[in-house]
């Protein structure tokens, strides 16, 4: 037995498509069989059927209805497959194989349909290319356009790991020699990414590279780009480059240019510093609400969305255009009408960038065309209101929008009101737009008129009064008559066909005035067609000129939102430029906790860093009083000026600073196999390696994750080290109190506490930071007003008032083996007071103390 000739056909176009899901046309389906079908039904709950294939068993099939093809393609994406879309590409014909084939391959990565992509996030899809050192790494939003390469010399994988967790890409293809390399990323391991491929190792060769890019650009030569410089880059640019257009099967004019990320052009920040600031996503539930983004984020576009991620994920090193960035939303802040009323117009404005990448891509739709017509409308205001700006930020922006114009003009003029959003009926272009469309729909009007008027003749020449003229989709145009006077019906009446009550007839009149309504509908639908892709071809013209508008568009939104939530935070403009060494707060805060307090007010506090004798700062202070917000909020501040941001305080002055780095909090790193301390010392070691002078850090109580002892020699030696030898600028929070010896011992030094008073044997949280080091914990304070119990709490100040006794009298470190209370103690008690033995109050959370508590008592009423 043999398979059939439609399956043979299925079996070709497979072959060719074994890592997809191959989606095949079959009328008003699209089919799956064998394999796909299995798993397709799965993963969309399909009901799995059979097929006569020509062999003696039937081939599993499984299929979706075209119409909703778009919600099931989702589903494969989101769960990593690649779909493979087959079509009909001939009419079927009596006796013929219908030929098919594969149009476009729908990839995480290559997604465009707007009901697949969030709004505000961009999609990625990146390519890694690395040869025995470096590395090049090129990464595309196809549904925009933006292309991107960088590159990281000698195998610096980290930083690798850094910008893949940023960029975060939906897919990620590379060369057999980078596959080693890849598996091993920290992000990979903690599938952070997805499942990286390898493609054709040809399309990575340079030269190969080289022509694919040069096609693609439209260039003859890439001397000159700033690429060009990045051999590996171009490697994995040309790859990229070819698998976009192997997969989509299109040209793409969207991608006309390949910008280049230097490292140093921006503020660089690892995975864990992005985590702990919470730059996007909250630590505890990975949500939006509560992280920065979410407290700058007033944009009104999704394309401003977008682009102020990327701003928040990449912060400037550049004091010019940092300080164009607040200069410019300086003078929004000061124009509250004009910044108003540039909102109330951006508000109307949709997604240009992407709508543009369906230009780009073919697949723009009528109702797309008057989304973009709405949204073009609004520009010539947009530019008036901008004119009349004056900071340098503003002089480029909506430069050149009179081709835009005409376009606005243009589909102002082409598209229907009402028009649908196919274009298989017709009914998208408007009247007036088209002499020649215009007559073949008067065609379709009048002939409305004649079929009335055919009627009324009808009627009273047969004298049947409720004689009908109707038309149905199959059979056209007829007569209809009642049954019950088929007698009164003339010769010329040719019968057409019965239905329940009636007889429906045709006549020879009757099939003139058809022919001509029908012919006239086909054509002017035929037209409309036409004059649509000539409209597409023309809007392709201008995928360019979109682009900049788009962006620019997203500019002034990204600084209208900076200037709105600085305006109701109330935020100050930083002073930051390169002769700006110090970075000096005055009565700053912390803009995410603020915002978040509902009843209490938030404590401003000050900072003061330099390079000389203020460059570390040992903040030392109770439980709860504020260290960990007090440190990430100059973190913040600093990060906010970079971006161009107001800030939160009354007075900021910042250094141009090269890294952000931050080791705060325990965090197990189950999946990559690594405990807390791990994590902790893997942190610790990367800020040792690359902090500079010119970074800043925030170490919260480095070393707490093992014994005492240990922990105290790791973080004393820690500082040490980054004050004598890396000099950078350094916020040093710790609860072992010995540390703060080093002011005055170590140049540059300083010790501060958050302060607390003690009333009634209870603490108070003053939030304020000032001078000097703390010498107490209140670890048992905190516990209390956790709500650990009564007992517990008072036998807790027992031991530890033995304790410091003991300390104080034997002049030894708390540390030391003390004897404990004396007391008759039985076996449970032995236990007890060896768990407290083992408890070093200066260095467990609140968490872990209630918890090791809550085992005290339990062995407490067991006893
Ligand atoms: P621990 O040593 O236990 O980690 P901590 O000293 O780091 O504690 P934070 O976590 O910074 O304390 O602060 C505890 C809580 O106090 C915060 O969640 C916040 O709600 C509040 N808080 C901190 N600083 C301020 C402030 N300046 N004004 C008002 N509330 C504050």
């Amino acid at each position: 037995m043999a398979l059939s000739p439609m399956m043979q056909q299925y079996m070709q176009t497979k072959e060719q498509y074994k890592d997809c899901l191959l989606f095949y046309r079959l009328g008003d389906f699209y089919e799956m069989f064998f394999d796909d079908a299995i798993t397709a039904s799965k993963v969309l709950d399909l009901t799995l059927t059979g097929r006569n294939c020509g062999l003696e068993e039937r081939a599993p099939m499984c299929g979706v209805p075209y119409h909703a093809v778009e919600t099931y393609i989702s589903k494969l994406i989101d769960n990593g497959f690649k779909v493979a879309i087959c079509e009909q590409m001939s009419e079927p014909q009596q006796g013929k194989i219908v030929s098919r084939d594969v149009i476009r391959v729908i990839t995480p990565g290559t997604v465009i349909e707007s009901s697949m992509l969030d709004e505000k996030k961009n999609n990625y899809i990146a390519s890694i290319y690395k040869d025995k050192q470096d590395i090049g790494i090129a990464y595309c939003d196809i549904s925009t356009g933006e292309f991107t390469v960088a590159e990281f010399k000698d195998n610096a994988t980290t930083e690798l790991n850094d910008a893949l967790v940023r960029i975060r890409p939906a897919e990620i293809i590379c060369n057999e020699q980078t596959i080693e390399i890849v598996s091993s990323l920290a992000c990979v391991k903690l599938n952070i990414m997805p499942k990286f491929q390898t493609y054709l190792e040809y399309a990575f060769d340079y030269n190969t590279a080289c022509d694919t890019i040069k096609k693609q650009l439209n260039i003859t030569s890439l001397v000159g780009f700033d690429y060009a410089k990045l051999e590996k880059a171009v490697c994995a640019s040309g790859a990229l480059i070819k698998y976009i257009l192997e997969t989509q099967k299109r040209a793409l004019n969207s991608i006309n240019k390949i910008v280049t990320e230097k490292n140093n052009d921006y503020l660089y920040m690892d995975i864990a510093t992005c985590r702990n600031l919470e730059l996007t996503e909250t630590i505890r539930d990975q949500k939006k609400k509560g992280s920065i983004l979410w407290l700058l984020d007033n944009t009104k576009t999704s394309m401003g969305a977008r682009l102020l991620r990327n701003w928040v994920l990449q912060p400037l090193t550049n004091e010019v255009e940092i300080n164009q960035r607040l200069d410019a939303v300086e003078e929004l802040i000061n124009n509250p009408i004009l910044l108003n009323d540039i909102c109330s117009v951006t508000n109307n404005i949709s997604d240009i960038q992407r709508l543009t990448g369906k230009i780009s891509y073919g697949s723009i739709m009528p109702r797309d065309c008057l989304m973009l017509k709405n949204s073009l409308i609004n520009l010539p205001d947009l530019n008036h209101l901008v004119r009349s700006l004056n900071s340098a930020k503003f002089e480029n922006l909506l430069q050149d929008i009179e081709q835009i114009n005409e376009l606005t003009t243009f589909l102002q003029n082409a598209i229907d009101e009402d028009a649908p959003n196919i274009i298989s009926g017709g009914g998208f272009i408007k009247s007036g737009f088209n002499k020649e469309l215009d007559e073949l729909k008067n065609i379709s009007t009048e002939g409305q008129k004649w079929l009335s008027a055919l009627e009324a003749t009808e009627r009273e020449k047969t004298g049947i009064k409720n004689l009908k003229v109707g038309y149905t989709r199959v059979f056209g145009y007829y007569i209809e008559v009642n049954k019950s006077q088929q007698d009164q019906i003339p010769f010329r009446y040719q019968r057409k066909q019965t239905v329940a009550n009636h007889e429906r007839y045709i006549t020879d009149e009757l099939k003139q005035i058809e022919e001509k309504i029908l012919n006239a509908e086909e054509l002017s639908i035929k037209l409309e067609q036409q004059i649509f892709n000539q409209a597409k071809d023309y809007m392709k013209t201008l995928v360019e000129n979109l682009q900049q508008v788009a962006k620019d568009v997203a500019t002034i939104d990204c600084l209208c939102s900076l200037a709105l939530v600085a305006k109701k935070h109330n935020y100050t403009k930083p002073v930051i430029n390169n002769s700006v060494k110090t970075i000096n707060i005055k009565e700053g805060r912390h803009p995410v906790v603020e915002a978040l307090l509902k009843d209490e007010q938030f404590i401003p506090n000050d900072c003061y860093l330099d390079t000389k004798q203020d460059r570390t700062l040992i903040i030392t202070g109770p439980n709860m009083a504020g260290k960990s917000t007090y440190m990430r909020q100059v973190a913040v501040i600093t990060l906010l000026a970079h971006i161009g941001s107001f800030v939160p305080a009354d007075f900021a002055e910042i250094s141009i600073t090269d890294r952000i780095f931050t080791r705060i909090g325990a965090t197990d790193d189950l999946a990559y196999g690594q405990s807390t301390f791990m994590v902790e010392m893997i942190e610790v070691a990367n800020i040792l390696n690359n902090a500079t002078k010119k970074s800043l850090l925030i170490l919260d109580e480095v070393g707490r994750g093992t014994s005492t002892f240990d922990g105290l020699s790791i973080a004393w030696a820690v500082l040490e080290y980054i004050t004598t030898n890396i000099k950078a600028k350094t916020l040093f929070a710790t609860h072992y109190h010995e540390i703060t010896d080093l002011e005055g011992q170590l140049e540059g030094v300083k010790n501060y506490r958050i302060s607390v008073k003690e009333y009634n044997n209870k603490v108070i949280f003053l939030r304020k930071i000032v001078r000097g080091g703390a010498n107490k914990s209140f670890g048992i304070e905190v516990a209390s007003l956790a709500g650990i119990g009564e007992q517990v709490i008072k036998r807790a100040q027992e031991i530890l008032h033995v304790l410091e006794e003991n300390d104080l009298h034997n002049n030894t470190k708390l540390f030391d083996e003390q004897p404990l209370p004396q007391k008759q103690l039985s076996q449970t008690n032995n236990q007890i007071i060896q768990m407290l033995k083992d408890t070093d109050m200066n260095t467990v959370s609140p968490l872990i103390a209630f918890e090791i508590l809550n085992d005290l008592v339990e062995k407490a009423k067991k006893e």
